[in-house]
Parts: C-alpha cells; structure tokens; sequence
C-alpha cells in the first residue's frame, strides 16, 4: 500500500497552547504535512516545545515562522488574532492558506482579514474541542477525534483552499461543517460561551457563600457542581477574550436565558410541578439526542484515559463542554 501524499508542505503554528500542540501531534501522527514550524510568544513556551520534540523547528518570531509555510494557523486567543495577523501578512507566501482556531469568528475575521495580501487564502476555522487545560504539555493527538471543526470562509474564498483544510481538519479525525460566522457565534453563544458564564458564576456565587466552606464544596461536589467547577477552571484570557468579542450574541443568548430563569423561579415559588417535571422532561430528551447523535457518552466520566497528561484524575477531554 503506498503512503498518502501530505495535504500541505509546511505547517506554521502561531501558538502552541492546548489547541497549537494538540494540531502539531495530530498532524504529525496523520501524516498530512511534510515539516511543522512552530512558534509562541514567550521564550519558555518555545523552549518546552522543543524540549517535547512536536514541532520540526521553533521559531523565534511570527514573521520568520510563517517564511514559506503553504499553510498558517494562529492558535492564539481571539483578542490577540489581528495584531498577529498585521505582523506576519506581509511574510506570508503567495497561495499560502491561513486560518486560525478561535472560539468567535466574527471578529476574528474583521480584525484579522484587512492584514492579508491578495494571493492568500483566509479560511478562519474553529475546532470545537478542548479542555480546561492550557500550554503545550495539554495538548493531544487525539483532542479533535469525533469532534466538529467549523469553517467560516469570506464568501468569495477560493474553493479549492477551503476543501483542502477541510481534508486536513478530517485526517484529524474532525468532522468539518461550513457556516457563516455570525451563524456560528450566534450557535456558539448558547452551546458554549453560555455555559462557560454560568458555570464560571455559579462557582464564584459558591465561593462567596460564607457558610459553604471550601472543604464543603469540594466535598459534595460529586455531583453537577463538579462539572461546573471542571469549566470554570477554563483559561481566563481565551475566556475573556471570548466574551468580549462575541458581545452581541452572547448578550441576547443571556436575555433568553434569564426570562428561562424566571419562568422557573415563578414555577418553583408556586409550586408548580408540573412546569417544573415538564422542563426537565423535555431537557433529558436533549440530553439523549446528543449521546445517541455520539457527541457525548452516557457514561458519568467521558471520556478516553488520556496517557499523557501527570494530572490525576485524568481529565475528559471529550466532554462536550470542553469548548
Ligand atoms: P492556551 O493553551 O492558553 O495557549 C495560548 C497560546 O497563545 C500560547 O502559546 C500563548 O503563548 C499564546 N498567546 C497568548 N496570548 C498571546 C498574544 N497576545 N499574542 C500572541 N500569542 C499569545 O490556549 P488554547 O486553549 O490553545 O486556545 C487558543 C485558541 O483556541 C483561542 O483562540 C481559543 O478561543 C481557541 N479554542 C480553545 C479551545 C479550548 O477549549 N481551550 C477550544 C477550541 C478553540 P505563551 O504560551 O507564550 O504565553
């Protein structure tokens, strides 16, 4: 059987956090690129992606690391997308594809596009995929199997560009679906950046509780509060940066949600259990959709062991909400 030709020649990864290094290792283990040059913003980041051996070369700058590259990914958070993109434009190769993995698509493509030349082709993606563990010692092959990455091409992008980092997102094991970025951020207002802001309050809300002591939550926390502890533990800045740039839609998602809150307040008050027993009827339905649609397991603990990682318990690194 004769080996696959690689889909790209020479792969550039501005960042090498969680997203960056788990790319580096799945595209390494897939086979889909000749060489893998890397960079990231601070010295000892560069310095522990050599020391892991996933890239073929660590590259001090943007500028130089892009040199050559027929394929660019900017795995940084979505705030510091544009600055980025002014930086390596100009150094990028005539028919180069770029992309990036922000969890907002909308801005990144404002700030990000007005810095590409003519001869590139912009195809902004997000792999909807993670975990709440940052920097390059989080990142695994595996982290992108079964999982969506989505695509939000400029209308007039080359289509040829677009189906090859769509072949590339599969031979990662992602299954890859198209859409507009508004569409996209109005989707992932509700199914990520929602939750990530209830979770991340709900545990803060707890915390300040004087009479629920630490000990105590970490105690009971067996049951849905650990998940929510799990998300909450998410990297501040990418989460920042994801609030603020997906303001709009995320605002509106948070208007619907509390009138949500309300009509169950209003329920609960009058005792009301037939709203109440009705909800939750509807939102197990929900739940079954997504296990038999397998993007999450009926398992408590989802999730493959994960080899790599010291942390103990080991982290689900396919929770759904994960991103
Ligand atoms: P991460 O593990 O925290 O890594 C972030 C990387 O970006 C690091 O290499 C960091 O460099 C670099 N960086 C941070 N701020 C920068 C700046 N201002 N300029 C240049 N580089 C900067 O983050 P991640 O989880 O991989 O997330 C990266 C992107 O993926 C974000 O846009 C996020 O929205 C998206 N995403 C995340 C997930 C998830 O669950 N985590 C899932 C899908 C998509 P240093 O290490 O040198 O500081």
């Amino acid at each position: 059987m004769t080996a696959k030709a690689p889909l790209f020649n020479r792969l550039a990864l501005i960042g090498m956090g969680l997203i960056g290094s788990s790319i580096a290792r799945a595209a390494r283990a897939q086979g889909v690129v000749r060489s893998i040059v890397a960079t990231a913003r601070s010295a000892p980041t560069r310095r522990r992606v050599t020391e892991l051996g996933i890239a073929d070369q660590v590259i001090e700058t943007n500028a130089a690391a892009v040199e050559g590259a027929d394929l660019v990914i900017v795995c940084i958070p979505v705030g510091a997308c544009g600055e980025v993109a002014k930086e390596v434009g100009l150094h990028l190769m005539k028919g180069a594809t770029i992309s990036d993995v922000g969890s907002v698509k909308g801005s990144v493509v404002r700030d990000m596009a007005p810095h590409l030349p003519a001869g590139i082709h912009f195809v902004p993606a997000h792999p909807v995929a993670g975990t709440e563990y940052s920097g390059p010692d989080a990142g695994f092959a595996e982290l992108f199997v079964n999982r969506w990455c989505i695509l939000t091409p400029p209308e007039n992008t080359d289509g040829a560009a677009v189906d090859r980092l769509k072949a590339f997102w599969s031979e990662l094991g992602a299954n890859v679906e198209t859409m507009t970025p508004d569409h996209h951020d109005l989707v992932l207002a509700v199914t990520s950046h929602l939750p990530h802001l209830i979770a991340y309050t709900i545990v803060g809300t707890a915390d300040e509780l004087a009479q629920v002591t630490r000990k105590e939550v970490l105690q009971f926390s067996a049951g849905g509060f650990r998940d929510f502890t799990r998300i909450a533990a998410s990297d501040p800045t990418m989460w920042r940066d994801v609030f603020l740039a997906n303001k709009e839609a995320v605002l509106e998602m948070l208007g619907r949600f509390n009138e949500d809150v309300s009509a169950l307040t209003r329920a609960i008050r009058r005792g009301d259990g037939e709203a109440l027993f009705n909800h939750f009827t509807r939102t197990r339905a929900i739940r079954k959709g997504i296990v038999a649609i397998g993007q999450d397991s009926p398992s408590p603990d989802f999730g493959r062991p994960h080899p790599d990682l010291p942390h103990e318990p080991l982290p689900r690194p396919y929770a759904a909400e994960g991103e």
